[in-house]
């Protein structure tokens, strides 16, 4: 199959994760597997931390690594009680409006970690927050941490069982989430210098009207893009995102969204962009 943008040379991944959240990968060790994917711009956006990035930034530059690497970082909020995700890209690290949304996010995971700990505590699993921090070790805590320490305890067969038994909405560990409104996040990624990209619309489980809705009340806090190419998605995903993209008048953004190698996501694969879209590298370049 051919694609526009297929054979453009740069390939850009502006979604990755580390050890600084639930990645699996150090900074440096992605750093590595982005050079032997043949990505050119990488960014990392770890869940509420930018901890991973300036480690990465020194490897590439004392390596001589073959790699842009572009400051990132996604926000967890909230739009109409649903969790959306919020990625900040060219991010200034210095910015202290940024520092302290992080600071706040962080405060708000710890909280909301010793109350899943709690609830699963009374549930019959013991220590949930102990063990989901030192899987973290030393990184953001996220539900991942959780549902691996769960997986091993309860001997699950998977990740995704965990979640679907104990973390998800309804299930007995299962906290709502106190995440900043979505357009303070917006508010403070431009604050911070960077562009404020609308995470993965098509993993909110949303009506096609809802989705809608949510794109309109992104552009209208001022969003600029709306990612639109992961590794995998039905192309219609595709299509239809681009439609909205353009409705808008919002820049595309591509992210693999990786978080350790497996079968179905890679850095940098699949990422093209269907033609009548403005990529949202064209901001910085
Ligand atoms: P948190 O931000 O703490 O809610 O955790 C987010 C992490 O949990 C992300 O890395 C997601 O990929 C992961 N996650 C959320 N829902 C699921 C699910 N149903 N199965 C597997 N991982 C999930
Ligand atoms: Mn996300």
């Amino acid at each position: 199959m051919s694609h526009d943008n297929e054979k453009l040379s740069v390939i850009y991944d502006l979604h990755s994760y580390t050890k600084a959240s639930d990645g699996d990968l150090t900074p440096l060790e992605l750093v590595d597997r982005a050079v032997l994917m043949g990505v050119d711009v990488l960014t990392i956006t770890d869940h509420d931390t930018v901890n991973g990035i300036l480690p990465a930034w020194q490897y590439i530059n004392e390596k001589s690594k073959p790699l842009t690497l572009i400051a990132g970082v996604e926000i967890s909020t909230i739009w109409e009680k649903i969790e959306i995700h919020i990625v900040g890209l060219n991010i200034n690290l210095d910015a202290n409006c940024l520092k302290h949304l992080l600071e706040m996010q962080t405060a708000r995971r710890n909280l909301r970690a010793e109350k899943i700990g709690y609830k699963l505590e009374k549930f019959g699993i013991p220590d949930t927050w102990q063990n989901a921090k030192a899987y973290a070790a030393g990184g953001q805590v996220t539900r991942s941490h959780f549902a691996r320490y769960i997986m091993d305890y309860a001997k699950q067969k998977s990740i995704g069982q965990v979640f679907k038994k104990y973390l998800t909405r309804g299930k007995p560990g299962y906290v709502p989430a106190d995440w900043c409104k979505l357009d303070e996040a917006i508010d403070v990624i431009h604050q911070a210098g960077g562009v404020a990209v609308l995470a993965h619309p098509g993993r909110y489980s949303l009506s096609a009207k809802w989705q809608k809705r949510l794109v309109l009340y992104f552009k209208q806090q001022q969003g600029d893009a709306i990612e639109i190419a992961q590794c995998q998605q039905l192309s219609d995903e595709r299509k239809n995102l681009t439609e909205l993209a353009r409705l808008h008048d919002l820049y595309a953004s591509v992210g693999s969204d990786f978080h350790r190698p497996c079968a179905w996501t890679e850095l940098g694969r699949n990422l093209w962009l269907p033609s009548g879209v403005t990529p949202i590298w064209q901001t910085w370049q």
